[in-house]
């Protein structure tokens, strides 16, 4: 049975108050959830958030890190710097990464490689534009994201790597794949995995699904065989809905 995991990604909200008072209330909510949760707030919050998160099966992730070890990188955080306060999981290519801060497929294949390198649990994300979808290409694209990032990678350290599909079209937008177009793409990334590092590694990888899940559709994305679960963005700051996308597993 593949691991089910729901990961809410905060992006740039919540500050320590607002951290505080979003994690006790999930702690409080969080009774034996089929899934491992894990919420990503910014880096400012980590720590606090791995100190209130001690006592609960709750787990924290950071929201990217840099690609290189140390040095002068003015405001940048490094992998080592995001374990020393507890996180061994960290977000690679996210969309807004790659979209707003110009992050290419060579500077994520070097942040996966030391984040795993440093022992770290990845989320590594990617999917298409519209104009991909649209032009049916987007098949491809994601076969060439997947390609570039991971295809290099020892098949032993598949089991640090979960993957999240998200269509550059869903996320923040209120639109979602279908269930169907889900599945569809999430059964074809398992089987490239499958071609190229066989059926250990793609049968137990989790392909997390993200773009405006929230409680009235995640039921139904969540129950399609190739979809292990959801990475959450908006939906994740409102402990209510995120619980509730959480139990819809
Ligand atoms: C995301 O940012 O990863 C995301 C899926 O956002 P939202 O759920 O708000 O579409």
């Amino acid at each position: 049975m593949r691991t089910k995991i729901v990961a809410g990604n905060w992006k740039m909200n919540n500050d320590s108050l607002a951290t505080s008072a979003l994690l006790q209330e999930l702690k409080r909510m969080n009774q034996i959830s089929k899934a491992r949760m894990i919420v990503a707030p910014a880096y400012t919050q980590l720590a606090q958030a791995v100190n209130l998160l001690k006592d609960s099966s709750i787990e924290v992730a950071a929201q990217n890190m840099n690609a290189e070890v140390s040095g002068a990188f003015t405001g940048e955080v490094s992998a080592s710097m995001i374990k020393g306060v507890g996180v061994s999981i960290v977000i690679i290519g996210h969309s807004e990464r790659r979209s707003l801060y110009s992050e290419t497929d060579k500077v994520l294949t070097e942040k996966v490689a030391l984040a795993l390198h440093e022992n770290m649990e990845v989320i590594f994300c990617f999917g298409e534009e519209l104009s991909h979808r649209k032009s049916g290409q987007h098949f491809e694209v994601v076969s060439h994201q997947l390609k570039t990032a991971l295809f290099d990678l020892d098949a032993s350290l598949w089991k640090k790597i979960i993957l999240a599909y998200e269509p550059v079209w869903a996320i923040g937008t209120g639109e979602t794949a279908s269930p169907k177009q889900a599945q569809e793409i999430h059964a074809h990334i398992r089987s490239l995995i499958h071609q190229k590092f066989g059926e250990s590694v793609s049968s137990s990888l989790s392909i997390l699904y993200g773009g405006s899940v929230k409680p009235n559709n995640a039921k139904e994305i969540f129950s399609q065989p190739d979809v292990d679960g959801g990475l959450i963005g908006g939906a994740s700051l409102n402990a209510n809905e995120f619980m509730a996308i959480v139990n819809a597993i």
